[in-house]
C-alpha cells in the first residue's frame, strides 16, 4: 500500500490559509483534513471536533505529556497542536491529509517527517496582507501590528518550504496547490514499485 501524502499549508496570519484550504477541501472530497486541538475559545459557529478539538490549558498540557501531538505551538497566546494518532493511521491507510498550521508547526513537522509536502502561502505584498487582516475585522490595532511584524519574520522562513504559492487570487492559489498535490502523487517512488512486470517478454 502506498502511503498517503501529508500536505502542510502554512504562512503568515491573514494570508488566506483558511480561505484557500477550505476551498481545496470542498473541491477535493478524497483529501482529509486534520482537525487540530486548541486552547482558544470557540468562535461563533465553530463546532468541537469539526474546526478544532477545544480544550483547556490543563488538558492540552496533559496531552503534550502523553505525547499526543505530532507538533504543537503557541500562536498569539493560545496553544495549537496536531494530533499524531489519526495522522499516522490515515497515512498508513493511503489517505492524503491536509494540515493548515502556523510556521513554527510546519517547520517541526518537516523536521519529524521530511517527506511531508510543505507549501508556503505568500501574500502578494505586505500592504495587501495588512488590508486583508484589517478587512477580516478580527484584530485590534495592537494585534494587527504584532501580526505584521511576525509576518516579516515568517516570510523569511518561507525558503525552508518545498513550495511557495502566492495567494493573489483564491482561484489561482487553489489551482496551484491542487497541481502540487497531483504532481506529488506522480512521484516516481510512489508509483513504479506498484507496476507489475510479470509476464513481460
Ligand atoms: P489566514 O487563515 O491565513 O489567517 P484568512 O483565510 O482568514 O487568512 O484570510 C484573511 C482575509 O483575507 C479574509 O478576510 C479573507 O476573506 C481574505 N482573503 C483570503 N484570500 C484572499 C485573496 N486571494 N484575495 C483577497 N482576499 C483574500
Ligand atoms: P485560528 O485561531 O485563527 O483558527 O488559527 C490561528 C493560527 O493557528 C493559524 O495560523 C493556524 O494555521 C494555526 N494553527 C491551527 N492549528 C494548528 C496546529 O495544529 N498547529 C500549529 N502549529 N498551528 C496551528
Amino acid at each position: 500500500m502506498t502511503r498517503g501524502l501529508l500536505i502542510v499549508v502554512s504562512g503568515a496570519s491573514g494570508t488566506g490559509k483558511g480561505t484557500v484550504c477550505k476551498r481545496i477541501l470542498d473541491e477535493t472530497p478524497e483529501l482529509a483534513y486534520s482537525v487540530s486541538a486548541t486552547t482558544r475559545e470557540p468562535r461563533a459557529g465553530e463546532v468541537d471536533g469539526r474546526e478544532y478539538y477545544f480544550m483547556t490549558r490543563d488538558e492540552f498540557t496533559a496531552r503534550i505529556a502523553e505525547g499526543m501531538f505530532l507538533e504543537f505551538a503557541e500562536v498569539y497566546g493560545n496553544f495549537y497542536g496536531t494530533p499524531l494518532n489519526k495522522i499516522t493511521e490515515r497515512i498508513n491507510r493511503g489517505e492524503d491529509i491536509l494540515l493548515e498550521i502556523d510556521v513554527q508547526g510546519a517547520l517541526n513537522v518537516k523536521r519529524k517527517l521530511p517527506e511531508a509536502v510543505t507549501i508556503f502561502l505568500l501574500p502578494p505584498s505586505l500592504d495587501e496582507l495588512k488590508r486583508r487582516i484589517e478587512g477580516r475585522g478580527t484584530e485590534t490595532a495592537d494585534s494587527l501590528q504584532r501580526r505584521l511584524a511576525n509576518a516579516v519574520a515568517e516570510i523569511q522562513i518561507g525558503r525552508e518550504y518545498g513550495y511557495v504559492v502566492v495567494n493573489d487570487s483564491v482561484e489561482r492559489a487553489v489551482a496551484k496547490i491542487k497541481a502540487i498535490i497531483a504532481a506529488e502523487r506522480c512521484r516516481t517512488e510512489r508509483n513504479l514499485d506498484k507496476f507489475s512486470l510479470e509476464g513481460a517478454v
